[in-house]
């Protein structure tokens, strides 16, 4: 039986020059994490390889890749935090566009509206700028096999259908 030790990590792992992530070339759990068979039982890899350099991981603390290389074991890539920065690191979209965000922008985006701007955004828009949304969004909203068929070119009763339906919208 192989004891685990970080050696044995170390050499189940292909080593990435420069960023210095030790890729495991083992299994992979869920989500992306090396695992492997330890104790029994299977275990997320990169929490043994903590654990073997740093010691025992703190209750309610969470394994963080500084790396964000999920796969990477590298004991020194990792750092013990708590649930909401790990979640705060994360590169889920809307966090990067709430981390990217300078103080002036955060202030900007709590301060109340003006009722002169909240008048402006409720205020009817022209019937042109009405009808150029409604086109904007319904392209927006179209898929690619909608605009194939959109593109096609059309029977002569479709098209004579299509004037009949705009002068109708004209007259009104
Ligand atoms: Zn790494």
């Amino acid at each position: 039986m192989r004891t685990v030790d970080l050696q044995w990590l170390f050499e189940q792992s292909h080593p990435v020059p420069f960023s210095g992530c030790w890729v495991w070339t083992g299994s992979l759990q869920g989500g992306g994490y090396a695992r492997i068979m330890t104790d029994g039982r299977m275990q997320p890899a990169h929490r043994v390889a903590y654990e073997l350099k740093h010691g025992p991981i703190p209750d309610g603390l969470e394994m963080d890749h500084l790396c964000r290389v999920r796969c990477c074991v590298n004991p020194d890539h990792l750092e013990a935090v708590t649930t909401s920065v790990n979640q705060l690191r994360g590169n889920a979209p809307s966090v990067v566009a709430a981390r990217n965000r300078t103080p002036e922008m955060r202030a900007a985006a709590s301060q109340p509206k003006s009722a002169e701007h909240k008048a402006k955004l409720r205020a009817p828009k022209s019937p042109e700028h009405a009808s150029k949304l409604r086109v904007m969004l319904t392209k927006r909203n179209q898929s690619a096999e909608m605009r194939a068929i959109a593109s096609l070119p059309k029977a002569p009763e479709h098209r004579e259908a299509i004037r009949q339906a705009q002068l109708a919208r004209n007259r009104k």
